[in-house]
């Protein structure tokens, strides 16, 4: 017989990578009309001297061919099987598991915290549980003062434990613990004994400002206020400012921002004026730099404080506050929402 036959057999069989390559060398080799099965049937044909001579030899290749055949059969069904395993595990790597994302006032937060660290400031935190005294007494806010009527404050221990109703809280502290000249902003969670509807919640957050140096102006304030806004919202946001009164800055004024839903022709999130109040800011008032130690001859401030919350709305589309504290994840902002 043709030695050559299990050789060249034994090479396809080593090139062959898949069941159908497989069964082309079965029918190649064993099949019907395989070489090897010839051979086999030659054998009945023979005459006995030629039988005694050539069958062991056939025999011996013919099985030694069906081993090589189950082995490789074999190894490839273990490699198909483990290429099959890959496969299913590629959509299991692909779906990854929905996590969620950041609150969008985290998200908010960590913005203009990149913003002002960009203008040189640094980012401090008070405590939510405060005093009467840094709450209200250092910012020029005494306990008769009218402006107290302004907040409804939240009391731990009446008179002097509460829930911080402003950030400025923080701004007492820093303006007493620090020594000027500072840059600094504080996020943070406010309280107030408020009714809870779509402008207004118990909870809510501001993002003070206290910049305290030798020399520095109400332009110096509104520059970084507009510069803040257009970072935030695009060049093209209009702002303005209108004078206000608050107790711990002189003169105080308050940005307004043309409103967001309605873009100025009025509607129920602007309260029918076009413009929302997004905070309140000011030079500081010398009393307050007083209470702190500081010397209102060798320092001058300013302060802002931003309506967080209203930031966030204005940034999302949000139009109701509320939703920014509620639990449903399925929530999904209309733009010029109708039924407001
Ligand atoms: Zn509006």
């Amino acid at each position: 017989m043709d030695n050559n036959i299990l050789e060249r057999m034994s090479q396809e069989l080593e090139a062959a990578k898949s069941p159908e390559e497989l069964q082309e060398i079965w029918r190649k080799y064993l099949g019907k009309k395989g070489e090897l099965k010839i051979l086999l049937k030659s054998i009945a044909a023979m005459s006995d001297a030629e039988k005694s001579v050539q069958s062991p030899a056939i025999q011996a290749a013919h099985k030694k061919a069906l081993d090589l055949f189950a082995q490789k059969e074999k190894s490839l069904t273990q490699a198909e099987a483990g290429k099959k395993l890959l496969s299913q595990a590629e959509p299991l790597r692909l779906q990854k598991a929905k996590i969620g994302h950041l609150h969008p006032i985290t998200q908010t937060i960590r913005m203009l915290n990149q913003t002002f660290t960009e203008m040189g400031y640094s980012i401090m935190d008070g405590p939510e549980i405060e005093t009467e005294e840094y709450c209200f007494r250092r910012l020029n806010v005494p306990s008769d003062h009218p402006a107290r009527d302004m907040q409804d404050t939240i009391y731990i221990q009446e008179p002097n434990i509460l829930l911080r109703t402003q950030t400025s809280s923080i701004e007492a502290h820093v303006l007493e613990d620090y020594t000027p000249p500072f840059k600094v902003v504080c996020p943070g969670r406010v309280y107030r004994n408020e009714k809870v509807n779509k402008s207004n919640h118990f909870i809510f957050h501001h993002y003070q400002g206290i910049v305290v140096m030798e020399k520095t102006s109400l332009k110096d304030l509104f520059g970084t206020i507009e510069y803040l806004f257009k970072k935030i919202y695009g060049p093209e946001v209009k702002i303005r400012f209108r004078n206000k009164y608050y107790p711990e800055v002189e003169p105080g004024v308050g940005p307004d921002m043309q409103c967001f839903n309605c873009q100025g022709s009025g509607c129920a999130v602007c309260k029918g004026v076009g413009w929302i109040e997004m905070g309140g800011a000011g030079m500081i008032h010398p009393n307050v730099m007083k209470m702190a130690g500081l010397d209102t001859k060798k320092w001058k401030g300013f302060a802002f404080g931003l309506g967080l919350d209203r930031w966030v709305m204005a940034k999302y589309n949000i139009t109701d506050i509320r939703t920014l504290l509620g639990g449903n994840l399925g929530y999904k902002y209309y733009k010029n929402e109708s039924t407001l």
